[in-house]
């Protein structure tokens, strides 16, 4: 879903769940919009603007890095949306982190429950529109990156693992303006196991 199946066009990610089934952290009628709606465009978008560039059958990750203007804005939303929407689960298999994960948040942010508290807060204290993420830089260190708009950590040599979407298109229908409410709430739903697997997949 994420990778380009080369014939230059993306698709749009088929979500592993019902769409009510996050409810009431995510709604039904969010991810109709998000998902249906927000997704379905950037990935139209994106797919109408490749043909014909040197980007045209390249992975999507590299698309990301790659591309300029309204191209990267589209690819990241197409990225960022893929890698949030995965990441959740009605009944997480894992509600906490363990192994080699657990042992990094706990060496670089004390303890578990503390990378929670500092994620929402920079969650919070993103001004308007774009993403908060929990990324592995080259050095092996764990950062918790803030990114606008469509930015990815991908485009400063970090790689991603974790991301909330702050857009208001995320929340708004069920949370209003209580955007630090919904962040808390998205842990209730996250799969544990999905940001163990995309670190694995760093380390090795
Ligand atoms: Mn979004």
């Amino acid at each position: 879903m994420i990778t380009n199946p080369n014939n230059g066009k993306f698709e749009l990610l088929t979500l592993p769940y019902a769409e009510d089934a996050l409810a009431p952290v995510i709604s039904a009628e969010t991810i109709r919009f998000h998902h249906g709606k927000h997704l379905q465009a950037y990935v139209n978008n994106l797919n109408a603007a490749l043909p014909g560039t040197p980007l045209e059958n390249l992975p999507l990750e590299e698309v990301v890095v790659k591309a300029e203007g309204g191209m990267r804005n589209n690819a990241g939303q197409t990225l960022n949306h893929n890698l949030y929407f995965l990441q959740f689960a009605p009944k997480p298999a894992k509600s906490a982190p363990s192994g080699l994960l657990a042992a990094a948040i706990d060496r670089d942010f004390g303890s578990v429950n503390n990378f929670m508290t500092e994620f929402v807060q920079k969650g919070v204290s993103l001004f308007g529109s774009g993403w908060v993420w929990l990324a592995d830089d080259d050095q092996g260190k764990l950062q918790i990156t803030q990114e606008t708009n469509a930015g990815n950590p991908l485009q400063r040599g970090l790689h991603p693992l974790l991301t909330f979407d702050v857009w208001e298109h995320a929340y708004y229908l069920d949370y209003q303006n209580r955007r630090a409410d919904h962040l808390k709430d998205l842990f209730t739903i996250l799969d544990w196991t999905v940001i163990e697997n995309r670190y694995a997949e760093v380390l090795k």
